[in-house]
C-alpha cells in the first residue's frame, strides 16, 4: 500500500516551479495520492487545475486560510460556494481558526470556518482544519455540527491525544507532519504513540513545517517517509503497517474506493 499526503500545498513555491520533478519524486518515494489544501480564491483555482492536470495523484481542496481572513471575509466568500458547485474538489479547507497570527481577528475566523464546515456538510467533502490555539472555538463549531458534520482532518494538530479522540468521535483524524521527526517534540511524540494508526493520516505541510532532515521551506512530498519511519519507531511497528492503516484511514476520508 502506498502513502497518502493528505496535506502538499503544491501550488506554492518552491514546489509550484517544479511540480513534475517534486510528483516524481514522490512517486518514487511510494506515495500515490496528494491532497493540495488551498489559502484562498487563486490557490483554490491552481489546485484544481492541478487535480485535472494529475487526476490520478492529486486531489484538491477549496478554501480561505484563517491566516488570510479578515473582517468581512465571511461576506465575500461567495467564490466558495460556486467552486464547489462547479465539482472537481475533493475536499473544503485549508479552514479554521488561528490564534497565534499576530492581531488575528477569531470572530472574523469562527464565522469563515463555520462556512466552510457548512458547505463542506452539504458538499459531502471533508473539511481539512487548521488551528492553532482556539482550541475551544474549534470544538464549539465541530460539536455544534454533531455526528452529521463534514468529519475531516486535524491538519498538523498540535493538542493533546485527548482533544483528538473528543474530535475523533466526530469524524476528524489527526493529521501527522515533519514535527513528530523532531526529537525535541516530546509531547507530539509522545501523544502520537498513543494514538491509533487508524485515527491519523501522514503529510507534509510541504514545502513549510520542517522536519528532522528538512528544514521549512525545502519540504516536499517525499520527506513524508520520515514522517512514516517515526511513528513507526515510536509505535514499535513495521512501516508497511504505518503505511496500510494511514492510507487506508486517508481513503475513506477522501471518500475514495478502496483500491
Ligand atoms: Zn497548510
Amino acid at each position: 500500500m502506498a502513502m497518502f499526503d493528505t496535506h502538499a500545498h503544491l501550488t506554492d513555491p518552491p514546489l509550484y516551479s517544479d511540480l513534475a520533478g517534486v510528483i516524481a519524486r514522490a512517486a518514487a518515494a511510494g506515495i500515490s495520492l496528494m491532497a493540495v489544501p488551498s489559502t484562498d480564491q487563486a490557490t483554490s483555482q491552481q489546485a484544481l487545475d492541478l487535480a485535472r492536470r494529475f487526476p490520478d495523484m492529486v486531489l484538491a481542496a477549496a478554501g480561505l486560510h484563517p491566516g488570510k481572513v479578515v473582517a468581512g471575509s465571511a461576506t465575500a466568500l461567495s467564490w466558495l460556494a460556486d467552486f464547489l458547485a462547479g465539482g472537481g474538489f475533493s475536499a473544503v479547507g485549508e479552514t479554521g481558526l488561528d490564534a497565534r497570527i499576530p492581531s488575528a481577528d477569531l470572530d472574523a475566523q469562527e464565522q469563515v470556518f463555520r462556512l466552510h464546515a457548512g458547505l463542506a456538510r452539504e458538499a459531502g467533502l471533508p473539511l481539512i482544519v487548521h488551528v492553532r490555539g482556539a482550541y475551544d472555538r474549534v470544538f464549539r463549531v465541530l460539536e455544534s455540527m454533531g455526528r452529521g458534520g463534514p468529519g475531516g482532518v486535524l491538519h498538523a494538530f498540535g493538542g493533546s491525544t485527548e482533544m483528538a479522540a473528543r474530535l475523533f468521535r466526530l469524524g476528524f483524524l489527526r493529521g501527522v507532519g515533519g514535527g513528530v521527526t523532531r526529537p525535541q517534540a516530546v509531547k507530539l511524540r509522545d501523544a502520537i504513540r498513543r494514538t491509533p494508526l487508524d485515527a491519523m493520516v501522514l503529510e507534509t505541510d510541504s514545502p513549510y513545517i520542517a522536519t528532522a532532515q528538512t528544514p521549512a521551506g525545502q519540504v516536499e512530498p517525499r520527506d513524508i517517509v520520515q514522517v512514516r519511519d517515526t511513528i513507526a519507531q515510536l509505535q514499535g511497528v513495521p512501516t508497511s503497517e504505518v503505511e496500510a492503516r494511514t492510507t487506508a484511514a486517508a481513503r475513506a476520508l477522501f471518500r475514495l474506493e478502496t483500491p
